[in-house]
């Protein structure tokens, strides 16, 4: 390699340089070509690597799982893998987790459950629990607990000149605050430790209609849900656009469907009453929903789990009355051939929309739903899918709520994403930055600037 210095990193880590195809990230729709790329064993690794990113000029990229990538790796980075760095301690009696910077929620999870404990998690488990986290992070247990941010008790971070610093509520109020929320802005985190919930089994699962009764299910998704107690954990609908494969159930294959994933916490007796309108709505394709212990938590909303390029955006909603529902049809229903494999509208709510003990620069608190839209991004989609995507975020701009978990905004500009936050948040999230990271080297696309 070719880069001034790369031998004196090379020299001073444990960890390795890469060249940059040997990274896989889920997202593989944008290209990576850093100025270099190392794959970190541990935490003097990352602390060692920006220190000399800083000497060099150059700004720092993260990369965990890729499922949050949202914007090309080009040039005047060092891009950091943490794949490497996993690890999860559990301590049963505080009822917390200990997870090293790699770690992907699935390591959580098994590890958790013989406790009878559980992270909040989001939909897929295969995604990174550090980079989920310090977006806001809801879930399948968010309605009743809240968002996984609001239930970090401390963190390890790598900071602009590569030190490193324990960071909780006291040791340093602002930086605690701005980084449970304000994701990847503020440093390199390689530890954090946060609360595991009571909760061992579910009644969950998903429930599938075919095309035919799009309209009906959604428009009984959107009264049944207003009315749904917070011990409903999980309550959205979704509109997939499924491909021919033989891993899906023979009812699903190559076709449009419509997916209710539902989790009630209190066993199979209430949480099928609750569900029953539901049920009733049309003849299901498939019926899934059942008691599971917190280790199927993925079969609820049954996520991709193979590499995917795609797209994203999304948006909270104030609620969702018909005429949202029938704008959103009108975008994104059956009638349309479009490369959206996923439109979801998911419940918020609950412990959602109550301010953490400890307050955090979460957004998306104000959101009664959040919608979310995936497009594919393949050689022959990509020229029209960011504009679909914005069509049907779009397509509900009359009932936008102030703000969107940050983690479901997809590419954004720098504007976009300062307002995420009310001005008086945000101008308290850039005191932060240039107080921390005053050349902004960490942010990547999803930079507050
Ligand atoms: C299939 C799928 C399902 C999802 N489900 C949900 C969901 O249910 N709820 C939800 O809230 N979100 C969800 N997301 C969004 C996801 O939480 C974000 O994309 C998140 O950023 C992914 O983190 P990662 O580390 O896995 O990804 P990466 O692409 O590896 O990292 C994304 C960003 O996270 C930050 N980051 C990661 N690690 C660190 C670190 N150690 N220190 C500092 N910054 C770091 C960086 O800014 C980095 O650019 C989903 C995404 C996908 C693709």
């Amino acid at each position: 390699m070719s880069i001034p210095g790369t031998d004196e990193l090379t020299a001073a880590l444990a960890g390795s340089l890469l060249p940059a195809p040997d990274l896989t990230p889920f997202n593989p729709a944008f290209p990576i070509h850093p100025t270099a790329l190392i794959s970190a064993a541990h935490e003097q690794d990352v602390a060692t690597a920006v220190a000399w990113a800083a000497r060099h000029g150059l700004r720092v990229g993260v990369l965990a799982t890729g499922h949050g990538l949202n914007a090309p790796v080009e040039g005047d980075t060092l891009m950091i893998t943490t794949q490497r760095m996993t690890g999860v301690r559990i301590d049963p009696g505080a009822r917390t987790a200990t997870i090293a910077a790699g770690t992907r929620w699935a390591q959580v999870i098994e590890q958790a459950a013989p406790y009878g404990l559980a992270p909040i998690n989001g939909s897929s488990s295969a995604v990174g629990a550090i980079g989920y986290t310090l977006g806001g992070g809801s879930g399948p247990l968010s309605r009743t607990y809240g968002f996984a941010a609001d239930h970090v008790r401390r963190a390890r971070l790598v900071d602009c000149r590569g030190e490193v610093h324990a960071i909780d509520a006291e040791s340093d109020p602002e930086l605690f605050w701005a980084l449970r929320g304000g994701k990847g802005n503020f440093g390199v985190v390689t530890e954090l430790e946060i609360d595991l919930m009571p909760v061992a089994d579910l009644y969950g699962g998903s429930v599938f209609y075919s095309d035919a009764a799009t309209h009906d299910v959604l428009h009984a998704f959107a009264g049944w849900s207003t009315g749904l107690p917070e011990r409903v954990s999980t309550a959205s609908v979704a509109l997939l656009r499924l491909p021919p494969s033989p891993a899906l159930p023979e009812p699903l294959r190559g076709r449009f469907v419509v997916q209710v994933r539902y989790a009630h916490l209190d066993g199979a007796g209430p949480g099928a009453e609750l569900l029953a309108p539901m049920r009733a709505v049309a003849e299901p394709l498939l019926d899934t929903v059942r008691e599971i212990p917190y280790t199927a938590v993925d079969s609820i909303h049954q996520d991709p789990v193979d590499p995917l390029p795609f797209w994203d955006g999304g948006a909270g909603l104030t609620g969702l009355p018909p005429a949202a529902v029938d704008a959103l049809l009108e975008v994104a229903g059956p009638g349309r051939d479009i490369p959206v494999p996923l439109v979801e509208v998911r419940l918020h709510g609950g412990a959602m929309a109550r301010p953490p003990a400890v307050p955090n620069a979460v957004t998306g608190r104000d959101a009664a739903y959040c919608l979310s839209a995936i497009g594919l991004m393949t050689e022959d989609t990509s020229p029209v899918t960011p504009g679909l995507i914005d069509d049907i975020v779009g397509a509900v701009a009359p009932w936008h709520s102030v703000s969107v978990p940050f983690n479901l905004i997809g590419p954004a500009t720098v504007e976009r994403v300062a307002g995420l936050w009310n001005e008086q948040d945000h101008a308290r999230l850039l005191a932060v930055k240039h107080r921390v990271d005053p050349a902004g080297l960490f942010g990547g696309g999803h930079t507050i600037a």
